[in-house]
C-alpha cells in the first residue's frame, strides 16, 4: 500500500487525507498543534468549497453550520452607516453571501471525516526531508523517522516542508504592506450586537476594525493595519504592545477589543502576504494550499483553493494509479502542478485597489470607498459587477471539467 506524509493538518491537508484514503493510501498527517486546530472567519460555500465539498459528501454537513449572514456594511466611530452592501445585492453574488461557515466548523467536519486509514500525529512536524528518488525519508521532530512514496507540504504561508525542499520563506513571500489580527469575542451582556451584519470601521492611517457574525453568543473580530514586518509569533506580549499601540486613538470598539484579544483562546496575528513559487513539485515532495500558492486573505479564495488543490492533486495521483504503483507519483504532481497553477495565477491577481479599500489613508479615502461601495450596486453597474464577482471564482464554472467530475471515486 502506498504512503503519503502529509504536513499540516489544516483545511488543504485534510481534504487530501481524505481523499487519498478513499483511494487507499495509508495517510499520515503531521499538524505542529497539540489538537485539531479552531480559529479563523467565516468560510464562503459558494463555487470551489461547494463543489469539492459535494463531492467529498460533506456538503449537507457543511450548511448545517451556515452563520447567518445579512451583508457587509461600512461604519463611523458612532455606528452610523456610510454604505451597505447586503448579502441580496449582486444576486447572492457579492462581498458576503449567506452561505458562509465559520472556518473552525470547516475544519472539524474534513477532520472528522477522516477513517482509520489517517492516522494524525498532533504535536508533530518534520526536522529533515531526505528524498532517496524512490522514496522519502522524513525524520519528525519527536525522534522517529519513516519512509513514504510522498510527502506533501499542507503546512500553510510558513510552511517548513518549503524552508526544507525549496529555500527559504523569503524567497516566496510577497507582503501586501497590511497585518491583521483575528479572534472570537464572546458576547458579554453589554456587547454591542451586529445583528448578522459585517461591520467595518476605517480610521485615518490604514487601520481598521471588523466585527460579523459568529457562533450564537460569539463575534468573529479583526484589527487591520498597514505593518510588512511583525514581532516573532512566540512574543505574544509583543504583538499585544504593538495592537495598542497602533489602536489606541482609534475609538468605536477598539477599547473592548484590544482587552478582549488578550482572552481570546484563538488569537492569530499575522501579515497579508502572498507566496509565490516557481515549481510546486521536487521529486517526491510537493507544496499544497497556502504553502505553495497563498493568494492571501484579501483573495478571500484561501480555502476555496485548498480544497480545490487537494482535489485536483488526489486525482492526478489517481489517474497516474500512484495508490497501486507509487513509481508514478513524480509524473502526477507535475500534472497536478499543469492543471492547477493556473487557478493559483489568477486567484493571486488581487482587483485593482482591493488593499487600499481595505484599510484607506485618509479621511477622504474612506469616504472615497464608501461611495464606490454604493456605486457599484447602482442599476446601472450591478450587472457589470455581477460578471466581475464571479470571475474572482465563487460561482462555478459550468463549463469547466474538474476533478471533481473526472475520475472520481470520492462520496
Ligand atoms: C487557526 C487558523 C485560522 C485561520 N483563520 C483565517 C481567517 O480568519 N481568514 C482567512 O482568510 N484565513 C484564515 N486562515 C488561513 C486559511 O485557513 C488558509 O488560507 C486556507 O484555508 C488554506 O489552507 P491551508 O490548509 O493551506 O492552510 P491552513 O488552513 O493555514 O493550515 C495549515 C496547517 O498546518 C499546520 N502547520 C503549520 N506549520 C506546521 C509545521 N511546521 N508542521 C506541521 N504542521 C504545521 C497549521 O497548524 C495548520 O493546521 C486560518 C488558518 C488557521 C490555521
Amino acid at each position: 500500500m502506498a504512503r503519503a506524509l502529509i504536513v499540516g493538518g489544516g483545511i488543504a491537508g485534510d481534504t487530501l487525507a481524505l481523499f487519498l484514503e478513499r483511494d487507499g493510501w495509508e495517510v499520515t498527517v503531521a499538524e505542529i498543534a497539540p489538537a485539531p486546530r479552531a480559529g479563523g472567519q467565516t468560510v464562503d460555500l459558494r463555487g470551489d468549497c461547494r463543489e469539492v465539498l459535494r463531492h467529498a459528501g460533506l456538503l449537507d454537513q457543511a450548511r448545517e453550520c451556515l452563520v447567518p449572514q445579512r451583508g457587509a456594511a461600512w461604519i463611523t466611530d458612532g455606528g452610523r452607516r456610510l454604505a451597505e452592501m447586503p448579502v441580496e445585492a449582486f444576486d447572492g453574488q457579492g462581498l458576503v453571501s449567506d452561505e458562509e461557515l465559520l472556518r473552525t466548523d470547516l475544519a472539524r467536519i474534513l477532520h472528522e471525516a477522516a477513517g482509520s486509514g489517517v492516522r494524525h500525529r498532533f504535536g508533530e512536524t518534520v526536522e529533515a526531508l531526505d528524498d532517496a528518488g524512490d522514496r522519502v525519508l522524513a525524520r519528525f521532530r519527536s525522534g522517529a523517522s519513516e519512509e513514504f512514496d510522498l510527502v506533501v507540504g499542507a503546512d500553510g504561508a510558513h510552511s517548513r516542508v518549503r524552508a526544507l525542499r525549496f529555500g527559504p520563506e523569503e524567497n516566496y513571500r510577497r507582503p501586501l504592506g497590511l497585518a491583521h489580527a483575528w479572534f472570537t469575542l464572546a458576547e458579554q451582556p453589554d456587547t454591542p450586537k451586529v445583528d448578522g451584519w459585517f461591520l467595518l470601521y476605517n480610521v485615518p492611517g490604514r487601520r481598521g476594525l471588523e466585527a460579523r457574525p459568529g457562533h450564537p453568543g460569539h463575534q468573529e473580530v479583526g484589527l487591520t493595519f498597514a505593518a510588512d514586518e511583525l514581532p516573532p509569533r512566540h512574543d505574544r506580549e509583543a504583538q499585544f504592545a504593538l495592537l495598542d499601540r497602533t489602536f489606541a486613538d482609534v475609538g468605536w470598539r477598539a477599547a473592548e477589543f484590544l482587552a478582549a484579544a488578550r482572552h481570546a483562546p484563538d488569537f492569530a496575528l499575522d501579515t497579508f502576504d502572498q507566496v509565490h513559487v516557481p515549481c510546486w513539485h521536487n521529486g517526491r515532495v510537493v507544496l499544497l494550499g497556502d504553502s505553495a500558492w497563498c493568494a492571501s486573505p484579501l483573495s478571500g479564495l484561501g480555502t476555496a483553493l485548498a480544497l480545490r488543490g487537494a482535489a485536483e492533486l488526489a486525482a492526478a495521483l489517481r489517474t497516474a494509479d500512484a495508490g497501486t504503483d507509487p513509481g508514478t507519483v513524480p509524473t502526477a504532481l507535475a500534472a497536478f502542478e499543469t492543471t492547477m497553477r493556473p487557478r493559483a495565477t489568477q486567484a493571486q491577481q488581487l482587483p485593482p485597489g482591493r488593499v487600499a479599500a481595505m484599510a484607506p489613508r485618509t479621511a477622504l479615502g474612506i469616504r472615497f470607498n464608501a461611495w464606490v461601495m454604493r456605486t457599484v450596486q447602482s442599476p446601472l453597474l450591478r450587472p457589470l459587477m455581477k460578471r466581475a464577482f464571479a470571475a474572482t471564482g465563487h460561482a462555478p464554472d459550468p463549463t469547466e471539467t474538474t476533478a471533481t467530475q473526472k475520475n472520481s471515486t470520492g462520496g
